[in-house]
């Protein structure tokens, strides 16, 4: 755990925030400021900064990311109507907070 890091105290209940699922690898909760009727944000509880900071060792806990992602669209009834899912890497890239995490958007009426 990196000490000034926002999403690891939020993954050891420093930071109250309201798991949507939690299991030994990923905590998935509600983005603070949504940019869609559904934003959630799945972060694995290792603290990488970013996608750059994947080791080898690292694979299944991306692979798991997706998997995860397929079944919090389901969660949250928008794994039809469609979603978009986005890592932001670096500073030029969007990630504000850099402790790996990945968005998943959707909800809109089209
Ligand atoms: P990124 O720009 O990819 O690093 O995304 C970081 C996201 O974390 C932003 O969309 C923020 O709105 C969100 N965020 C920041 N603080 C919190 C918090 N305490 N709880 C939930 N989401 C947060």
């Amino acid at each position: 755990m990196s000490d000034n890091c926002l999403f690891c105290k939020i993954v050891n209940r420093e930071v109250p925030s309201e798991f949507l699922y939690e299991d030994e690898t990923y905590v998935v909760f509600r983005d603070i400021n949504p940019h869609a009727p559904v934003h959630l944000l799945l972060v694995p509880k290792k603290c990488i900064r970013s996608i750059n900071d994947l080791k080898d060792d690292d694979h299944k806990i991306v692979s798991g990311l997706f998997m995860l992602a397929k079944e919090m669209a389901k969660q949250e009834g928008v794994n039809n109507s469609g979603y978009k899912l986005l890592f932001n890497v670096e500073k030029g890239g969007g990630q504000e907070i850099f402790h790996l995490h990945l968005h998943l958007f959707g909800g809109w009426k089209r």
